[in-house]
């Protein structure tokens, strides 16, 4: 199925574009890691959210969830890998399948992992970011795994189960090895741990990794007054924006972008 649109990212930013999209009756459907596991969810009480004070993280998340639902917002939760315009869809990879839609919304919050060194250099030469996509090309061989995504445990078995010899490591001060292809990994103690692939299984993606090409300005998706980015077909709001990092604009950013990004659709 083609939906009208997809949102990368269940955050407030996300949620509020649903929220827009569907009343105006637009087939969505948001990709996101849970979003009750958000660190906003974490947070007790919100002094300047207009209209709530003092709402918890979690239970405006619930709310804006539930309001979503409601309303025919369609969730697929897992980590979207790619966002990839192509003609007159955007394509977005989730886990191992892909998905379609005449337009997408990126809210992703921000990436609090910078990248390792030699992750850039060594992508798709021994780097991969998804076991069960790429995994098989690892069978019987050595490979470390890193990260904090929610499926990281499922992964690790995932590739294990395929005849992988497992070794895991902390994100933390990790460096990858190797001139053409991965080699090893050297950790923060300065341990290094030879093997053929590094599984860097974060929760969230770098925007310029997840959509190749994404204009970028101080390490924040480039937008329009439409919140349009330079690509085609391609949106975004909330935290991944910029400054400031707050729910208010996140909610009007998201409500923002399903707004235009509709009206180009009608
Ligand atoms: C503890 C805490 C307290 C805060 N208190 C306040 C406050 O009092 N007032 C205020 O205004 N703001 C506060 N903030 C900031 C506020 O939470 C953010 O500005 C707001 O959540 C931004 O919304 P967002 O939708 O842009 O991003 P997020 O809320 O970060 O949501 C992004 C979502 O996208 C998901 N995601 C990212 N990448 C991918 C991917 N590749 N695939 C699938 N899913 C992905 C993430 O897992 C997450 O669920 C607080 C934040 C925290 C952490």
């Amino acid at each position: 199925m083609k939906y009208d649109l997809l949102i990368v990212g269940g955050g407030p930013a996300g949620l509020a574009a649903a929220i827009h999209a569907r009343a105006r009756d637009k087939s969505v459907l948001v990709v996101s890691n849970d979003p009750l596991a958000s660190p906003l969810c974490k947070a007790p009480g919100m002094a300047n959210y207009p209209g709530l004070p003092g709402v918890s993280g979690r239970e405006l998340v619930e709310r804006m969830l539930a309001q979503a639902r409601d309303l025919g917002a369609e969730f697929r939760q897992g980590r979207a890998l790619s966002v990839m315009p192509m003609g007159k869809s955007v394509m977005v990879s989730v886990e191992n399948d892909a998905v379609e839609g005449r337009a997408a919304i990126l809210a992703l919050g921000v990436s609090r992992a910078a990248p390792l060194k030699g992750e850039a250099e060594l992508l798709g030469r021994g780097v991969s970011y998804c076991a069960t996509c790429d995994g098989m090309f690892y069978r019987g061989k050595r490979v470390v795994c890193a990260g904090d995504a929610p499926n990281f445990d499922e992964e690790v078995e995932f590739l294990r189960s395929i005849g992988c010899e497992v070794a895991v490591k902390r994100l933390a001060g990790l460096s990858i090895l190797g001139e053409d292809r991965v080699t090893g990994v050297r950790d923060a103690q300065g341990e290094e741990t030879p093997c053929d692939g590094v599984f860097l299984l974060r929760a969230s993606i770098a925007p310029a990794r997840l959509a190749p090409g994404l204009a970028l300005e101080g390490g924040y998706i480039k937008v329009d007054g439409r919140m349009g980015t330079n690509l085609p077909g391609v949106y975004a709001a909330g935290d991944c924006t910029g400054q400031p990092l707050q729910l208010a604009k996140a909610v009007g950013q998201g409500q923002s972008a399903a707004h235009f990004a509709v009206e180009e659709m009608d």
